[in-house]
C-alpha cells in the first residue's frame, strides 16, 4: 500500500516537473492570440473555429535545417527569445523566432498567395513627426506598431534616424535562403532603414562561421520588444533591420 502511494507521488511529481513548462509554453499562444486559439491538450492546439492542429513530435535531435524549413508548433518554442538582453553576438545557430510553423501562421493570418492576407492589412503612420509615411501592416499588429512608433519619436534624432525610411512591411514572398514564408508574407514584419542594416547573407554569402554585425541602436530594439515584436539582430543568422510581431515569444 505504501509503495503504491509512493509510486503515485513520484508520478505526480514527475508530471508536474515535465508538464508545467510545456503548459506555460502553449499558454503563451492563447495569451498572444486569444481571438483565435481556444486551448490545447498534450498533443494539439484547438482553434476557436474547432480546428485542431498537432503540436508535432518531440524530436530532440531534429537538425537545424529541418527546424528552419519544417518547424512544428512545438519547435517554435525551442529557443527562448532573450527580450531586453544586452545586444551581442548570438551563439551558433541560435535563431529564436526563425522556426515558424507555416500551417499555424497561414491559419492565423491567411495565405498571401491565395489573396487572404492583403484584405486585413491596415495603414499605420510610421513616425508621424520624423517621417510620416504610411506603412501597411496586419491589423493584429497595428496597435503594437503604433505604440513602437510613439516610443521611437521620443528618442534623439541620431538614434531615431535608424528607423526611417522603412524598407518594407508586407511582401508576399518567402525567406531568401529557404523559400519558407517570412512574417513579411503575413504583413506582420517591418524592415527599417537599409543604411543601418546588416544581414548575414549579404556579408558572407552563406560562409560560416558568421560574424555578427549591428548598427541598430539598442533603444530602437527595446521599443519594439516592449510591444511584442522580436528583432532579427538576436539571431545567429542576423537581419538587423528586421522586426516581426511574435507576441507568443515575447509577451507584452
Ligand atoms: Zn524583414
Amino acid at each position: 500500500m505504501r509503495r503504491a502511494w509512493i509510486a503515485i507521488l513520484v508520478a505526480a511529481m514527475w508530471s508536474a516537473a515535465t508538464a508545467e513548462p510545456a503548459n506555460k509554453t502553449f499558454d503563451a499562444l492563447i495569451s498572444a492570440y486569444p481571438d483565435k486559439i481556444a486551448g490545447f491538450n498534450l498533443t494539439e492546439i484547438v482553434w476557436r473555429d474547432g480546428a485542431r492542429q498537432a503540436l508535432g513530435p518531440e524530436e530532440p535531435d531534429k537538425s537545424f535545417d529541418r527546424l528552419v524549413s519544417d518547424a512544428s508548433i512545438r519547435d517554435m518554442f525551442r529557443m527562448r527569445y532573450p527580450a531586453f538582453a544586452p545586444l551581442a553576438a548570438p551563439p551558433e545557430d541560435f535563431d529564436p523566432g526563425r522556426f515558424r510553423n507555416k500551417a499555424f501562421f497561414d491559419r492565423l493570418y491567411g495565405d498571401c498567395r491565395k489573396g487572404e492576407v492583403a484584405p486585413d492589412l491596415v495603414d499605420v503612420e510610421w513616425l508621424p513627426a520624423s517621417w510620416g509615411h504610411k506603412v501597411r501592416i496586419a491589423r493584429r499588429a497595428a496597435d503594437a506598431l503604433r505604440a513602437v512608433s510613439a516610443e521611437i519619436e521620443k528618442l534623439p534624432q541620431w538614434v531615431r534616424r535608424a528607423a526611417y525610411p522603412t524598407a518594407g512591411t508586407y511582401v508576399c514572398r518567402g525567406v531568401a535562403d529557404r523559400g519558407q514564408p517570412s512574417m513579411h508574407a503575413y504583413g506582420a514584419a517591418i524592415d527599417l532603414n537599409l543604411d543601418y542594416s546588416d544581414y548575414w547573407l549579404w556579408q558572407t554569402h552563406g560562409a560560416t562561421p558568421l560574424v555578427w554585425r549591428n548598427r541598430m541602436p539598442p533603444e530602437i530594439v527595446t521599443a519594439f520588444e516592449r510591444h511584442g515584436f522580436i528583432w532579427g539582430g538576436r539571431w545567429y543568422h542576423y537581419d538587423t533591420m528586421h522586426f516581426e510581431y511574435r507576441p507568443e515569444l515575447n509577451p507584452h
